[in-house]
């Protein structure tokens, strides 16, 4: 593999010197330069040798002056690499000479630049935050009119802002995704023993909030295709329920790793049985189903904007309905449920969920470069699928032509035919620091909801085998193609070895 040209440049003014610079002039470079060597170069920049400290200190030693031009220092070949040689082979360099600088030259010896050890092998994140230019602004004025406390301008512009990006009626910025999914179920009027369908392969943010309410999570298998939850077997869970006389008060439906979950199918089983379906939508923003935003297909949508989401305020969470009373409502909860009287009246339990103005100001710089997040993230999706494709073994989640995803992470299962696990993959990447994860682990045989419901279709469970077989590859959006060719280089070799 080539080396990329976004490789984060060093400025060559900073590195290159002639043999016609004083001694004292050279030290002065290495000293104000930071990176720890010097090039020795001639015309047009054609290497010759790279410096330590260790060099001109030899050389003033050998009874030099500093200023004494270079022209008699000592010629030592160098370690270099060439445009044609990849990454790990630069990585190998590094380790065979214990060195810590390595400069690029072209084929007639041009030094292209340096390679710097540490940023070789700096970590690579699983999901990490990603600035852009804006959020600052909107901060900026929050504290320029004092603005500081819940609510506030940035509130409720970020609360349109989302509901015109996505196309939903109305939103309430919340102080996480799980308090969003909390008040959806307060919403939808959940009493302590109601039952709830909910995805089993997810995060235990969806579930939670089940228990808050001293509800009865009943855990719904996946399917293959998309991961999420599996129609048929949700079909069942609603045939049982009904041959018991009992219907559950709502179906949680999670969009995992960005995908969307077979919504008409998950639709039409819910409006038969007359349920509403809370979207927990938290990591599939800036993704459609048949050309409508993710989170705006149920009664109810929740989203998270946790610093490891594809957009972020840090902290926070949206609730978003059509149903504008409801959201109101969900503002209205969110603030200690504070009726509307000249002193503090309640007359039922209230939550401090509100999202605050600052962060919320993050939130709108985040929401405008929203669109470049997700395409980031699918580049990052081509590239694993392009550079591992002889990797056999990998199976990556695919979409379908009608459900677009945002890619948040990319996942794939690893063939049962091979002796490596994901387990041994996480770890070796780990080793590399390369930060690589586990599927979620199934609610199911989560010790903390042991003996809850599970109702599958298939002989074993899907939830179950893709946490069994399927990994989570690093997948920020302002991840460089030097980093990602660094896993794909891992992971070839990983199951070459
Ligand atoms: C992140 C996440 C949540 C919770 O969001 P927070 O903002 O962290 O509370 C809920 N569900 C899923 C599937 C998530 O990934």
């Amino acid at each position: 593999m080539i080396f990329e040209n976004n490789y984060e440049e060093i400025d060559l003014t900073f590195v290159c010197i002639n043999r016609d610079i004083s001694l004292r002039d050279a030290l002065t470079k290495l000293n104000d330069n930071g990176i720890g060597i010097l090039c020795l170069v001639e015309d047009e920049n054609r290497f010759i040798q790279t410096l330590t400290d260790g060099d001109l200190r030899r050389y003033l030693l050998s009874g030099k002056s500093l200023d004494s031009k270079l022209h008699d220092l000592p010629f030592n070949q160098s370690i270099t690499i060439s445009n044609n040689q990849s990454e790990s082979d630069a990585r190998a360099l590094f380790e065979l000479h214990a060195i810590n600088h390595l400069p690029l030259l072209s084929d007639d010896g041009k030094i292209i630049t340096v390679f710097l050890r540490h940023k070789l092998d700096e970590k690579i994140g699983l999901s990490i935050p990603h600035m852009g230019i804006e959020e600052l602004e909107f901060v900026q004025q929050a504290f320029d009119s004092n603005w500081i406390a819940p609510l506030g301008p940035n509130v409720s512009a970020f609360e349109e802002e989302i509901a015109e990006k996505v196309g939903i009626n109305s939103v309430a910025a919340l102080s996480s995704g799980t308090a969003a999914i909390h008040l959806g179920l307060r919403l939808l009027d959940i009493k302590p023993n109601d039952k709830v369908f909910v995805s089993s392969l997810t995060f235990v943010a969806s579930v939670n909030p089940v228990l808050y309410e001293f509800a009865e999570p009943i855990f719904i298998d996946s399917e293959f295709m998309t991961w999420n939850m599996c129609p048929k077997a949700l079909l069942r869970a609603f045939e049982q329920a009904k041959s018991e006389g009992w219907m559950p008060r709502c179906v949680i439906v999670v969009h995992l790793y960005g995908l969307n979950a077979q919504m008409d199918k998950i639709k039409e089983i819910c409006d038969h049985y007359n349920v509403p379906i809370l979207e927990d939508a938290a990591e599939s923003l800036g993704g459609f189903y048949k050309g409508k935003a993710s989170g705006t297909l149920g009664r109810i949508g929740a989203y998270s904007f946790n610093g490891n989401k594809i957009i972020t305020t840090s902290g926070g969470g949206a609730l978003i309905s059509d149903d504008v009373e409801l959201v109101e409502k969900a503002r209205y909860l969110s603030t200690q449920a504070r009726e509307v009287a000249p002193y503090y009246e309640h007359r039922e339990v209230g939550y401090n969920y509100r999202m605050s103005n600052i962060l919320a100001g993050v939130g709108r710089g985040q929401l405008r470069v929203l669109e470049k997040r997700v395409k980031a993230r699918r580049q990052v999706f081509d590239n694993y699928v392009a550079g591992l494709t002889e990797c056999s073994p990998l199976s990556f989640l695919q979409e379908t032509d009608d459900n677009y995803t945002n890619r948040w992470l990319t996942v794939a299962s690893i063939s049962k035919d091979v002796s490596i696990d994901a387990k041994t993959v996480i770890e070796t990447l780990a080793s590399q620091n390369i930060e690589a994860r586990h599927v979620w682990k199934p609610m199911h045989i989560q010790p903390l909801f042991k003996g809850a419901q599970f109702v599958k279709v298939e002989n074993k469970s899907v939830a179950g085998q893709l946490f069994e077989t399927g990994i989570c590859l690093p997948s920020s959006s302002n991840m460089n193609a030097s980093s990602q060719n660094r896993v794909i280089d891992s992971i070839h070799k990983i199951f070459n070895a």
